[in-house]
């Protein structure tokens, strides 16, 4: 049988704002005692007044624009009820049929090397729950999160293999990143996935689409991966025996390496939505698009492309340079003085060798002394092995190129005399190599360059070593 994976993604995202969605508690939860974080409106006491945070809606307008969405004119909060020990208020104000942006794609990069563009179905605004945590004995309850603005993302049902679905979520975290609108680190819960898996097969020569089947707490990319992997099989597997899909949702047991039911959706949950009547809609020129639009970063698609179009790097190397915002900024700033290959593979290969090589105070390489170091070696006073010692030494001491060498007299050796002195002594040790070379065996002359290096620790300059081999031996 000839098969066809369908998913679609439903990620929420949590927005680092200073302060909550809907009132003005500290957002940072995560370094908080539990329940410290709390105020009447988010512990859903009667009487209280939600108001919405600007910065959110902002940043989830950034977000649509960012991801080709369009942005509506109108806007309004609703009530989705559902009861959970975590949801104080019994329902949690989301968004239900005017969210803030809809539609809009994102490109990606599959491993086949094609692009594949996954359309979106909608952005929505709404706000996070708290955390359960589960003890022997007890079930304990954290309202820190309870509050927290999340921005939830849906795509079409078009990502077409668990591997794009990952790569899929890995470029929306840059993307997230480059905006400044969440840490998205999966691994912390501030990106989270939920994701619809069907297969389809060929019925009566057309693609019937099959019962899709939601999986829940995909925790980290290869979560992701594994677990969308493992039910694509466990349902083409059914599909053979001729057996039926339950429509359900599936946990992920990470350990196991399997999914397990979790519950039937034969009945879809009926969440009684009604617009939220504690916060007036809104008309989205309230919010300065223009200026949104303004200060938008330019993002790591666009960055690519011009690290390969105009910069002339190897796409995997603009790949590499683009995951991080600034890791990014501080190539751009190497390679406004130094040849942006040399300063790419500094960046990429050399740096990580010496971490924290970015940011931070201890061990930092500032980008002015990155820029001196490789101004050295293309001005040919110090060889690429020299630099990386020196680079090692910047790590320690956090001094400059220039004074290295000069206290560690790693300066480059042009003094001719001082070359023939050593040219005199390797010849000298190597006769049979002089006499090969005089016979035109190339491959020797190769020999003694590399004899006189060695030497001089490597800092001859080996042009000069060269061609005073080629006159003393001649
Ligand atoms: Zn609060």
């Amino acid at each position: 049988m000839e098969y066809k994976t369908i998913i679609g993604l439903e990620i929420h995202v949590q927005l680092k704002t200073q302060s909550k969605m809907f009132c003005g508690c500290n957002n940072k939860a995560e370094e908080a005692k539990p329940n410290t974080l709390v105020c009447p409106v988010c512990l859903g006491l009667p009487g209280v007044l939600p108001v919405a945070n600007r910065q959110a809606i902002e940043w989830t307008l950034k977000t649509g624009l960012a991801l080709n969405s369009k942005i509506a004119e109108k806007s309004k909060f609703d009530r989705k009820h559902y009861f959970y020990p975590d949801l104080p208020k019994n329902y949690q104000i989301s968004q239900f049929d005017l969210p803030f942006c809809t539609g809009g794609y994102l490109e990606i990069r599959n491993k086949k090397e094609e692009i594949r563009k996954i359309n979106l179905t909608r952005i929505h605004l709404e706000e996070d729950a708290g955390k359960l945590i589960h003890t022997e004995n007890a079930t304990l309850v954290d309202l820190n999160r309870a509050g927290t603005p999340l921005m939830e993302i849906v795509t079409n049902p078009e990502i077409s293999s668990p591997q794009e679905a990952k790569i899929f979520m890995q470029e929306l975290r840059t993307i997230l990143r480059f905006l400044s609108v969440s840490d998205a680190n999966m691994e912390s819960g501030h990106l989270r996935c939920d994701a619809n898996i069907s297969v389809a097969e060929i019925r009566n020569e057309k693609w019937e689409i099959g019962i899709p089947v939601e999986i829940k707490n995909m925790n980290s990319f290869k979560m992701v991966e594994r677990a969308l992997a493992y039910e694509e099989k466990r349902q083409r597997q059914l599909l053979e025996k001729g057996e039926k899909i339950v429509k359900e949702t599936r946990g992920w047991n990470d350990g196991k390496g399997e999914t397990y039911s979790q519950r039937s959706k034969e009945y879809a949950q009926d969440y009684r939505y009604f617009p939220e009547p504690d916060i007036p809609p809104f008309e989205t020129v309230e919010f300065n698009l223009a200026k949104i639009k303004e200060e938008m970063p330019e993002l790591p698609a666009e960055k690519r492309k011009r690290y390969i179009d105009d910069l002339g790097l190897a796409p995997q190397d603009a790949a590499v340079l683009t995951l991080d915002k600034q890791m990014a900024e501080y190539f751009e700033e190497v390679a406004t003085k130094v040849s942006p290959k040399l300063a790419a593979n500094w960046v990429i290969n050399e740096l990580p060798n010496h971490k924290p090589h970015l940011s931070g105070e201890g061990g930092q390489i500032k980008s002015g002394n990155l820029i001196e170091l490789l101004q050295l070696i293309e001005k040919g006073e110090i060889s690429g092995k020299i630099a990386k010692n020196v680079l090692a030494e910047m790590v320690t001491n956090g001094k400059n190129a220039s004074e290295i060498i000069k206290e560690k007299g790693l300066g480059q050796v042009s003094n001719e005399s001082e070359i023939i002195k050593i040219i005199d002594e390797v010849s000298k040790e190597n006769q049979k190599s002089v006499e090969d070379f005089k016979k035109g065996k190339k491959e020797a002359l190769g020999f003694l360059v590399g004899q006189v290096m060695k030497k001089t620790q490597g800092k001859a300059n080996p042009q000069i070593v060269n061609k005073l081999l080629n006159e003393r031996i001649k």
